[in-house]
């Protein structure tokens, strides 16, 4: 369900090193030897998942709360996700070394969101460069929000805004994009507007991976940042799509498909009839909100807070029918 209490202890033990360096941003570039490797998982073969916490970031979990990781090809390691703080990403960067000495040529990041690209910074020393990958959306979507998501997460590490960068994608995707990590092939494809306006989606030939980002929510409630009507248009095209294992932005690795999907669908749907309902009787948006079925989302975690803030979202999408 969550991380095992070593992961956590090896994370908290690398965050007490940083602590003793004076802060996140006092560290250069981390050596193999200084950060412990994140704990990963093999859900497929050269398929490396390392599953976050089902929590808000705090200074305990540096922002280790998404599902992130990498794919090993014979020439080179694309990482998918960086995690959400440079000292995530660099954890990543160790667990990658302690299972190939290829080097990282491409970071992918599935949308803009900040638990999964504020690693990004942690693979910008590395030689050979990598290339960093995103959708065409993602560079003006993290420029709007650059200053409010560097303050926030330095407000949540108890660090300066300035000692954070986000790092924005230097090859963009627009048609579907094929990378070769040599004699395997990712397939990359963006999304219209669904959970953000940037999410892509990385399709692993060899193994038949679908690595889903927040398209795919599992156990932890999906958070409404770009269109619900379009989420459930593209749930339905992700449903058609040929995997044999997906793995979700937030929950279990592999989790069964598409029935994890088909929950996440059942929620989203309830949000839409609860609104459309409101909506028809003439309730305010506070009105709409407070009457709201707390039922609703009582199977999810951390659904208080976002089980609001989606019937919100929702609301300002559905008023305009
Ligand atoms: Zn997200």
């Amino acid at each position: 369900m969550t991380r095992s209490g070593a992961g956590s202890l090896s994370l908290r033990a690398l965050f007490a090193v940083l602590c003793t360096a004076g802060s996140l941003a006092a560290l250069s570039p981390a050596r193999g030897s200084d950060v412990a490797p994140l704990e990963v998982t093999e859900s497929a073969a050269g398929v490396f998942v390392h599953a976050g916490v089902h929590e808000e970031t705090t200074s305990d979990n540096l922002g280790d709360i998404a599902n992130i990781g990498f794919i090993v090809g014979e020439k080179c390691v694309a990482v998918i996700d960086s995690g959400g703080s440079p000292a995530v990403g660099r954890a990543l960067a160790a667990a990658v070394r302690s299972r190939t000495s290829l080097p990282v040529c491409y970071v992918i990041n599935t949308h803009m969101h900040p638990d999964h690209v504020f690693g990004n910074a942690a693979f910008l020393d590395a030689a050979p460069r990598p290339r960093f990958v995103g959708s065409v959306q993602l560079p003006q979507a993290l420029a709007a929000r650059d200053e409010h998501y560097r303050a926030a997460l330095a407000a949540a590490l108890g660090t300066s805004s300035d000692s954070l960068r986000l790092v924005p994608p230097d090859l963009l995707v627009d048609a579907p994009l094929r990378l070769d990590l040599g004699g395997r092939v990712l397939s990359l494809q963006r999304w219209p507007t669904a959970h953000t306006d940037n999410d892509l989606t990385v399709f692993d030939e060899t193994t038949g991976t679908l690595w889903l980002g927040d398209l795919l929510f599992d156990q932890r409630i999906p958070s409404i940042d770009g269109s619900i009507k379009g989420w459930l248009e593209v749930s339905a095209r992700l449903r058609e799509l040929p995997a044999r294992q997906v793995i979700p932005g937030h929950g279990r690795i592999a989790p069964p498909w598409p029935a994890t999907l088909d929950t996440q669908t059942r929620y989203l749907e309830q949000v839409v009839a609860r609104v459309r309902d409101a909506l028809a009787r003439g309730l305010t948006l506070q009105q709409t909100v407070e009457a709201s079925d707390a039922a609703d989302a009582s199977a999810w975690r951390l659904a208080e807070g976002y089980h609001r803030r989606n019937l919100t979202a929702a609301y300002a999408e559905l008023e305009w029918e």
